[in-house]
């Protein structure tokens, strides 16, 4: 292993950083100076190397194009008050995204070489992560497939590649949802729990036609009965019913999210009863109209915890009090104040690069 990690550089010669304004950055469309990427040929992960962001080139038979073999991971790195960069929980991204390229057929890579390729490039780029309140930069590791070939099978060749976008400060407004009950995200012994491209270009067009229903988003729901809550478009869920806190259990069609599953643990540590199981949009409705659902969130990277105001179930609208949020709100701060360095990470979360 220790001939692969080594890593060459190409370095630019001149930095975009001063054409940046970071007090003015639109999500997902300024790159840093260089991206990280290694091939998988032979059945060996070779050149690693850190390069210029910049396009590159394919052939138009590429597989990952064809046949879509291609994942992903999103994460975040912040700065803190000393100028330290520091990650939140890398190694649980390495060992999803292996979880989602067995799924796909894909190989997979050592943890080593994401984290030591990730490493080096945030050193490098390191001056492009803002460091004004609420700002970060979010950092996208993929691979997909690399083989010029047409006909289904799985590809021989792969690509691995990092590349960072520093984000703003993101004030998030709550959002209204729909709750699906015609279009599926996943369906069981699908592809649902991989972070795979394919399941994000199917979610596109429902997600339309709720936005055209004048919803933000949706939450979609089991594919046999569209009874149960799985997740919404890039995030998973949680309800505060009569101050407990509900979450849909990982059924397999559900994205195992990071931020989910330390939201959970941290509010068992907390005292908060943490139901995980089979959750009926009925039950959710019912608590409503009784008076007890007090909270409805959404959690993720992108956004930590996303506050829900309206829920549209049949051609019925269920508001939320957003004057009450004080679980959600305590999540988001705890969350904000350990990524940032502001408060003391007892948990072993926060790696600092
Ligand atoms: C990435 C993603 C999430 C959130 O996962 P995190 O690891 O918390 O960022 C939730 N749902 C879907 C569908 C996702 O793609």
């Amino acid at each position: 292993m220790a001939e692969t990690l080594s890593i060459s550089e190409n370095l630019v010669a001149e930095s975009n950083l001063p054409q940046v304004d970071f007090n003015n950055i639109p999500f997902g469309r300024v790159y840093t100076d260089h991206m990280f990427v290694a091939d998988y040929v032979d059945g060996q992960w070779t050149d690693l190397r850190i390069e210029a962001y910049g396009n590159m080139s394919l052939s138009p038979a590429n597989m990952a194009l064809h046949y879509g073999q291609s994942i992903f991971e999103g994460m975040k790195a912040f700065k803190d008050a000393d100028g330290n960069v520091l990650m939140f929980r890398p190694e649980e991204n390495a060992k999803r995204l292996n979880r989602s390229a067995e799924r796909m057929c894909m190989p997979s890579i050592p943890e080593e070489i994401f984290l030591s390729g990730l490493k080096r490039l945030l050193e490098i780029d390191g001056d492009w992560v803002p460091n004004l309140e609420g700002t970060a930069l979010y950092i996208r590791p993929y691979m997909f497939a690399m083989d010029e070939y047409v006909g289904l099978k799985p590809s021989l060749n792969y690509r691995f590649m990092i590349f960072c976008c520093p984000v703003g400060a993101y004030y998030s407004q709550p959002v209204s949802v729909k709750v699906e009950e015609e279009y599926s995200r996943a369906a069981s012994g699908g592809t649902g729990e991989a972070k795979a491209a394919g399941n994000y270009a199917g979610s596109l067009y429902p997600a339309r036609l709720a936005q055209q229903q004048g919803y933000d988003q949706l939450i979609w729901t089991d594919s046999i009965e569209h009874k149960y809550i799985e997740e919404a478009g890039t995030m998973n869920l949680m309800f505060v019913m009569d101050g407990e806190l509900y979450s849909p259990a990982l059924s397999g069609t559900i994205l195992p999210g990071i931020t989910r599953a330390s939201v959970l643990q941290v509010a068992e540590e907390w005292g908060v009863k943490v139901h995980v199981g089979r959750l009926a949009v009925e039950t959710v409705i019912e608590a409503h109209r009784a008076g007890k659902l007090q909270e409805v969130f959404g959690v993720g990277t992108a956004v930590t915890v996303s506050s829900i105001c309206r829920i549209g179930f049949r051609g019925e609208d269920f508001e939320l009090d957003m004057e009450n949020r004080e679980l959600s709100q305590k999540i988001a701060s705890y969350f904000e104040s350990i990524r940032y360095g502001k408060q003391e990470d007892t948990h072993g979360w926060i790696e600092k690069v």
